[in-house]
């Protein structure tokens, strides 16, 4: 008999009394009835995964891509191929466009003075050019935990490289410096700036000669050129200034942004519900990718997961009570254009989602459960994750993920669930040269897939639902609890107004 029967036997009790704390009464696997079913599907997912398989594929025989690429679109249809292959029903492609296209050049760059050497650079995503063979200038700091003052003397900087450096403490939380950020590269655009050295949100190359792509805003191009550069080579120009030398360098780099919008799809299938089919929850990853390598671990780790957890479901013969929406986003890396492209497209269906269930956070172990801001489902998913320690300890919490596909449904009131993973090997491969298949090891993969084809099929089919959207003001509420207000904002994506705005504001590191 499990520990929970006697705290039911007392719910009976207190139910004839009128006290409605049924939802209170946490109910895992062992007392919903969902127990053989999860059983089922954990041997399939174990021991007749095909999750690396999918990864090796969509790695070596597509590689990187780029949305609103021929590779991404080539991607798209390669995962609706396999949807079909496992099975699944309604499989389908759900076009949108983003605001422009953008193609990598090439970025080149050498140290002319006080030495004479190569420096490893890459261009960020949606950034623009130097004018045609390039040009030499002297490498000028800014620093971007001061950010907002140095928009205020960027008049200074008219053909200099900027180097963007991080001196101090910063004013602000890294979002909110992220978004400060492009207002920067605005203005160093029209004062003239050749160049600009820094990484997504101004930040610095992790990992031996690396350098990271990225974009630089939601939804955002910019027409100066902004390129990473690996530490080693930065470490350089940094010391040298803190001297009080002035390098002076020759930097080329050309890409190439597209005059207006570019199509792109999410992939869509679905295992339709036994009982509430019109109940969805969406489960899924990001199919599209940066271009220094194959995108193994961003994000077709979270691609191979989703699909891997299909399949182990699809094979264990297991119909869950309520739909699940197998989605590969795209555009994730533009500012998660497929999934909001997804809620406009679903609008009139929000009210029946149950939530989704989103891994994006690399190759690593899932360590927790984020539950994108429902503070009331805690109670209520613990149980389960408890029901998973056998194969790993898995925490659970109501925090809001808003740098994935969770956050649009964070947003509309829903839990945006974020399989939060390891990232200690991560923080290299995440937009580099080193994102290749190389980086996933298979256990790990095989396992993430069963927990994320458990997780869902758990939500999907227990027999109550978990959650239902919260009402507007209460969704302003948490997300401005959570801290999510200041950094939506910015990024020009808060969609509530002053709803919740006598909300206590956080202190958030
Ligand atoms: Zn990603």
């Amino acid at each position: 008999m499990s520990k929970y029967s006697a705290g039911l036997a007392l719910l009976g009790l207190l139910g004839a009394s009128g006290f409605a704390w049924a939802d209170e009464v946490p109910k895992g696997p062992d007392e919903d009835g969902t127990k053989p079913a999860l059983t089922r599907i954990a041997g399939e997912g174990m021991m007749n995964s095909h999750a690396f398989e999918y990864l090796a594929e969509l790695s070596d025989d597509i590689g990187s891509r780029v949305t609103g690429s021929p590779a991404e679109r080539k991607a798209e249809e390669w995962g609706a191929a396999k949807m079909k292959a496992i099975g699944l029903e309604n499989v389908h492609l759900e076009k949108y466009t983003i605001w422009k296209g953008w193609t990598r050049g090439t970025a080149d760059a050498q140290l002319l003075a006080p030495t004479a050497h190569k420096l490893h650079v890459d261009a960020m995503g949606w950034t623009g050019s130097t004018v045609a063979g390039g040009a030499d200038g002297d490498v000028v700091p800014v620093n971007m935990f001061d950010i907002d003052e140095e928009i205020k003397n960027v008049a200074k900087l008219q053909g200099k490289i900027v180097l963007v450096t991080q001196k101090g403490q910063p004013k602000k939380n890294f979002m909110m410096l992220f978004a400060s950020f492009g207002d920067f590269l605005k203005a160093a655009h029209d004062a003239g700036v050749i160049a600009v050295i820094g990484g997504q949100g101004g930040s610095k190359s992790q990992g031996l000669n690396l350098t990271h792509t990225g974009i630089l805003g939601f939804d955002t191009d910019f027409a100066v050129p902004v390129v990473s550069m690996t530490a080693e080579d930065q470490g350089q120009l940094e010391r040298l200034i803190a001297r009080g030398i002035t390098p002076r360098m020759r930097i080329n780099v050309q890409n190439t942004l597209t005059s207006g919008p570019v199509e792109a799809a999410n992939v869509v299938g679905e295992i339709r519900g036994r009982e509430h089919p019109e109940q969805i929850l969406v489960v899924g990853g990001h199919l599209d990718s940066w271009d220094l390598a194959q995108g193994a671990t961003d994000n077709g780790s979270g691609t191979a997961t989703t699909l891997g957890a299909a399949d182990a479901i699809m094979r264990s013969g297991q119909k869950p009570r309520r739909t699940i929406r197998f989605v590969l986003f795209t555009g994730e890396e533009q500012g998660l254009d497929g999934s909001f492209a997804y809620m406009k497209q679903h609008a009139a269906e929000i009210q029946n989602h149950v939530g989704d269930l989103i891994l994006d956070e690399g190759q690593g172990p899932v360590t927790d459960f984020m539950l994108g801001g429902r503070d009331d489902l805690v109670a209520a998913f613990q149980p389960f994750a408890s029901s998973l320690a056998n194969l790993r300890t898995i925490k659970v919490n109501d925090k809001v993920e808003s740098g994935t596909d969770t956050l649009p449904f964070s947003i509309a009131g829903l839990p945006g669930i974020n399989m939060n993973q390891d990232t200690s090997d991560y923080k290299y491969t995440h937009h580099s040269a080193a994102d290749a298949l190389e980086a996933q090891k298979p256990d790990v993969l095989t396992q993430n897939a069963t927990l994320m084809a458990l997780t869902a099929f758990w939500i999907a089919d227990r027999p109550e639902r978990l959650a239902s959207p919260w009402p507007a003001e209460r969704t302003a509420r948490m997300l401005r609890s959570q801290g999510q207000y200041e950094e939506l904002k910015a990024f020009n994506i808060w969609p509530f107004g002053d709803l919740g705005a006598d909300e206590k504001r956080p202190v958030k590191h």
